[in-house]
Order: C-alpha cells, then sequence, then structure tokens
C-alpha cells in the first residue's frame, strides 16, 4: 500500500466527501474539482440541516421573548457561544462576540481603540496581511494620528523576526498579523510575536480567518489579546464569525453599534450599556448562522484537528511536489512552516488564463492579488493562481490540478 493510500483511507475521505453534495455537481461538464477553500470553505449536509432545521422548527428573536421558541432559539444561540469558546480553549462565554466575521471582528477592534492612541503611538501590521487586517488600522492611524510601521518578510515568505524585535518599542501599543496568510499559506510564530509584543506593554490582535480551518487554536495558552474567525472558512455558513477578546479590553472598549440589544437602560439622556457579550452584539444577529457555526465547529471536531492537520500537510506536500514538475512554474509562499494554500505563477502567462482555462475543466482555483495587494508589490507580480486545499480534497484531484495546469501552459505559450 502506498503512503497515499494509507492517508485517504484512514480520514475514509469517501465517507467525508458524501457529505458535501456539492461535491458531486458538475461544472462545465466535468466533476467539479474545488480548491478554493481559502476564499471559503463547502458545507456538509450537518450543517445544512441545522440551517433547514432552524428556520423548520426554532425561527425566533432571541434574548427577548418569553415565548418559547424565543428561548429555545437563545439556548441553541448561546449553546453555539459556548462551542466556541470551548473550540479555542477560552476562558469565558462572554469573551465570545458573535460578528459578521473577520472584517467586522477587526473593525470593531479598530475603531475601539480611536481613542486610546495618539500622535507618538505606533502600530505594528505585518507585511502579509489580507486587506481587512491593514485598511482599518490605516483608518485608525488616520483618526488618531499614530503611525503603521511594516513588519518586513522575507522571499520565502517568513516574517523577518529580528527585523519584528528591533521596530517594537515602547511607542508600540498594538501589533497585528494574521496566523496563517491566506495568499501565501505561511504559518506565522504567533506565539513569539504575542510574547514579545507584550513584553513592550503592546497589544496583539491575530486574524485567525486563514487558520482556524486547519489549525485548532488555545487562546489562552497563546494569551492572545484578540483573535477573529469567519465561520465560513471552516464548513459554516457566511455572515458570522466571532472576534475573541480578554474580557478586560472587552470591558475597556466603547460600544461599536448602538442598537437594541446591547442597553442596559436607554432615555433621553442617558444610556447604559449591557453587559458583555451584549455590548458589542447591537441588533437582531445571525441567528441561525451563529448556530450552524456551532455546528461546523461539531462536525471538523468529530473528524478531528490533528487528522485534517496532518491529512492537508500531506496533500499539500504532493501537490507541491507534482506541481514543480512543470517547467516555468514558480511558487510563491515557501516557508518552513505552511498549510493548505499554493500560490504559483508559470512565466509569460497570466494568472487569469490559467485561472480561466482550468475552470473550464472543472476546477476552482482563485486568480489575482487574493486582497493583499502588498505581497504582490513585493514580488513585483500582478497576482498569482492559488490552489488551496481542504480535507475533503483528494490527491487524485491534485493530479487532475496538475494536469490541467499542463494543458493550459500548452494553450497559452
Ligand atoms: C478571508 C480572510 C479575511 C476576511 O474574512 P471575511 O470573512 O471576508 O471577513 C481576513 N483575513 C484572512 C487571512 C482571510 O483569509
Amino acid at each position: 500500500m502506498t503512503n497515499k493510500d494509507t492517508i485517504q483511507s484512514k480520514l475514509n475521505i469517501d465517507t467525508i466527501r458524501k457529505d458535501f453534495p456539492i461535491l458531486f455537481r458538475e461544472v462545465n461538464g466535468r466533476p467539479l474539482v474545488y480548491l478554493d477553500n481559502a476564499a471559503t470553505s463547502q458545507t456538509p449536509r450537518q450543517v445544512i440541516n441545522t440551517i433547514v432545521d432552524y428556520y423548520q422548527n426554532l425561527n425566533a428573536n432571541i434574548h427577548r421573548g418569553v415565548h418559547t421558541l424565543s428561548q429555545e432559539a437563545t439556548d441553541a444561540y448561546e449553546e453555539a457561544r459556548r462551542k466556541i469558546q470551548e473550540h479555542f480553549n477560552i476562558a469565558k462565554p462572554h469573551e465570545v462576540i458573535f460578528t459578521s466575521g473577520t472584517t467586522h471582528s477587526i473593525n470593531l477592534v479598530a475603531t475601539g481603540f480611536t481613542s486610546f492612541l495618539d500622535k507618538d503611538d505606533e502600530v505594528l501590521v505585518s507585511a502579509m496581511e489580507h486587506h481587512s487586517n491593514i485598511v482599518p488600522w490605516q483608518m485608525l492611524c488616520e483618526r488618531t494620528g499614530a503611525k503603521l510601521k511594516v513588519i518586513p518578510m522575507t522571499v520565502d515568505g517568513e516574517l523577518k523576526m529580528e527585523e519584528y524585535n528591533k521596530l517594537l518599542s515602547q511607542k508600540t501599543k498594538l501589533v497585528f498579523c494574521n496566523h496563517v496568510s491566506n495568499a501565501l499559506g505561511t504559518i506565522n510564530p504567533i506565539k513569539g510575536i504575542i510574547d514579545a509584543a507584550h513584553g513592550v506593554g503592546a497589544t496583539v490582535l491575530i486574524d485567525g480567518a486563514q487558520a482556524a480551518a486547519h489549525i485548532k487554536a488555545d487562546l489562552q495558552a497563546l494569551d492572545v489579546d484578540f483573535y477573529t474567525v469567519s465561520a465560513h472558512k471552516m464548513c459554516g455558513p457566511t455572515g458570522v464569525g466571532i472576534l475573541y477578546g480578554k474580557e478586560e479590553w472587552l470591558n475597556k472598549l466603547p460600544p461599536y453599534q448602538g442598537g437594541g440589544e446591547m442597553i442596559a437602560e436607554v432615555t433621553f439622556e442617558k444610556t447604559t450599556y449591557a453587559d458583555l457579550p451584549h455590548k458589542f452584539e447591537a441588533g437582531t444577529p445571525n441567528i441561525c448562522g451563529g448556530i450552524a457555526f456551532g455546528a461546523a465547529l461539531d462536525y471538523m471536531n468529530a473528524i478531528g484537528f490533528d487528522m485534517i492537520t496532518e491529512y492537508e500537510d500531506e496533500l499539500v506536500r504532493y501537490a507541491t511536489e507534482q506541481l514543480l514538475t512543470i517547467e516555468g512554474l514558480k511558487i510563491y509562499g515557501t516557508a518552513k512552516h505552511k498549510t493548505s494554500v499554493i500560490s504559483f505563477n508559470i512565466k509569460g502567462i497570466h494568472p487569469y488564463d490559467i485561472g480561466t482555462i482550468l475552470d473550464k475543466l472543472g476546477i476552482a482555483v482563485r486568480t489575482g492579488h487574493h486582497c493583499a495587494q502588498p505581497i504582490m508589490d513585493f514580488y513585483q507580480i500582478p497576482g498569482t493562481v492559488r490552489a488551496s486545499f481542504s480535507f475533503y480534497n483528494t490527491k487524485e484531484e491534485v493530479d487532475v490540478l496538475v494536469e490541467g495546469v499542463k494543458k493550459a501552459k500548452s494553450m497559452l505559450l
């Protein structure tokens, strides 16, 4: 038996794939090969069933009604919060704030810091951030006069930790970094980044949007101040995610939005705010989405993150080897620790053209700058083709990708 057979059968990929109805559709007359998991993951029927069940049996507004439906919906939503708390080893359930996703979570923190910064302060951001972890901080710096500084990276796509340590000073108030880069796949050494930042008294936000589907983060062990997740990148629905914040920080930050649900008492003279987590959850939330996020975590945990990580590493290793047999193909992001993402180009061909031909063959990849234009500027390229993997992908699909890229190359060169 080859290695390929062992790992795929250990995880029982065929059975897992049956949970994802979309994987059985055809695209342009070919079986779908879905390799755009870094943009959004597919949804297993267990999560789809949770969504159907919610609207068939449970639909009501939460935290308000005395009636049974409202109480059942509230219980299910709060149960999902507890699942998320447990999954990320968070100390208290009210340190989990439901948001619409990572972008919302980051904006909540960046806006909240406005009154805590002034023009002598510095904010550090890594060179490999998603736009959603750059633009809100630029806006914060514009509001406050604080300076944004960039932690540089190597051509392999690894952060230069020595440079980072030099950039840190008493002026550093905030540090932002992703756990895994969505454009390069680099797993950043976030424990070291967090500890060093705390050494100078800075606060750290880690963008976990790309990491959470692949790595189970222990947020108490990391001692991180803020961590963000989007459900749709880990088998959940779009439009829901979380902000984790240490209780002391969430108590210090002002509310982000005003409205129903986030108040203790309202008069026209003065409003007092509700306790955590409600202070940050104004209005009717994505109730069904939150409950389905909990179901997605149940689903992935039943498979087991150790298995998922091991299998995906194996897939990425295999895909890297096979892709590199194609002459003229260059991979961007060759960090020692990486996961799930392969960004590449073929000399003389625009990534968009490769993506278009792959689509004709039923293969879904992303092309372009992947919401990380500074990385593309760094490599002086317009974009890349990005194949990104999940635990429901197979080595056979990698083979289809490699054959597709070869075909695209022969058609375009
Ligand atoms: C996807 C992603 C985001 C943005 O997430 P949204 O769900 O679109 O808010 C931010 N950072 C990284 C690293 C991502 O992969």
